[in-house]
């Protein structure tokens, strides 16, 4: 897939790093059958740039440069109290000299908390330029048009930037990350036999599968649902890949089998801890010193480590973990993390 006629930014100057996770692969083996399990590798989205990055960083080299040729001075954008697309987001309008506004989904009632720390910490701290914010099932492309029309109103031109950056445009991120794990691979002669990555607004799941579909890898992708089950989250993730084929101009179809989604590991809502995304959090900083966060990361990993528990990850597999990043969040659920506050299931 040629990338090259897209307009992009550069917000990292490297490819992230793809580890081994050995300790982490023993400890997870003792709990799965036979006392064996897959062998574990973490691609580290998690150092992406506009530090601390994650997933989103890559959907903004595209959709930012975007807005630059469209000569926005705002760049607008929408997400939940605790939202790292926001944060990330945020930080590129900053680099950009750009300003920014969010519209926020309080997705649980009163959980927008001006002065919570985390991400929301950061808005304030980055220099957000206006939050509204909104009760759950607001349609947030209504409310996001709609300060865009304030804007143009006096003189400015906003950029809407659609939920977590995923639509063809922002899937763009993740074919050029196909493209970067498959070039590593094939400098350190490595391959896996299967990618667990999250999948949410699904432009990651989604960008990642046109990727490797129009590239050739035939590495299959599992994605673990963040907020959905499989029967909701496959068809957003398929109509996702297809935008981006059709974009890139790739003409081909994507198989609706090539959509492989998970669920069962983000109830009891999104967002809200559970117990797995907690002996998740934990595990892997306890036996790589590497941090998960609560609300993707812990659950995608609780996601990981139930397949493997229940054989659907093989004994000896050779499994990449996609480490989509998160971080601040933790501070937003530094007890629950902890074991000190009590979760669901
Ligand atoms: C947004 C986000 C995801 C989900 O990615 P989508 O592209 O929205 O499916 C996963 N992990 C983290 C840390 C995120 O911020």
């Amino acid at each position: 897939m040629d990338l090259s006629r897209f307009a992009r930014r550069r917000y990292t100057a490297w490819a992230t790093p793809v580890e081994p996770m050995p300790r982490f692969s023993a400890a997870l083996a003792a709990s799965c059958p036979g006392g064996r399990g897959p062998e574990v590798w973490v691609k580290r989205d998690d150092q992406l740039g506009l530090f601390p990055g994650g997933n989103k960083t890559r959907k903004l080299e595209f959709l930012v440069a975007d807005a630059l040729a469209q000569g926005a001075d705002t760049l607008i954008t929408c997400g939940a109290p605790q939202s790292n697309h926001c944060r990330i987001t945020l930080a590129a309008a900053v680099k950009e000299g750009l300003q920014c506004r969010f519209v926020i989904e309080e997705r649980v009632p009163d959980s927008y908390d001006v002065n919570a720390s985390g991400n929301n910490f950061m808005f304030r701290l980055l220099g957000v330029e206006a939050i509204t914010v909104v009760p759950a099932g607001t349609d947030m492309a209504a409310a996001m048009t709609r300060v865009a029309d304030e804007l143009a109103a006096v003189g400015r031109k906003g950029y809407v930037i659609a939920g977590g950056g995923s639509n063809a445009l922002g899937g763009l991120g993740y074919v050029a990350c196909a493209q970067e794990l498959q070039q590593q691979c094939f400098d350190a002669g490595l391959w896996f036999d299967r990618l667990v990555v999250g999948s949410g607004s699904s432009g990651t799941h989604g960008g990642l599968l046109a990727g490797f579909l129009g590239n050739r890898i035939d590495t299959p992708i599992v994605g673990i649902g963040v907020s959905r089950d499989a029967a909701e989250q496959a068809p957003l993730v398929h109509k996702e890949a297809q935008a981006v084929v059709d974009l890139v101009g790739a003409g081909f179809s994507v198989p609706r089998e090539a959509v492989h989604c998970v669920g069962g590991y983000w109830q009891p809502k999104y967002s809200l801890p559970n117990a797995g995304m907690v002996e998740a959090v934990q595990m892997l900083a306890r036996t790589e010193g590497i941090l998960l966060d609560p609300v993707y990361t812990g659950k995608v990993m609780a996601g990981l480590m139930g397949l493997a528990r229940k054989g659907e990850l093989k004994a000896g597999e050779r499994v990449l973990f996609l480490h989509t990043g998160g971080l601040p969040s933790l501070h937003a659920y530094e007890r629950v993390v902890l074991g000190d506050a009590p979760v669901a299931g």
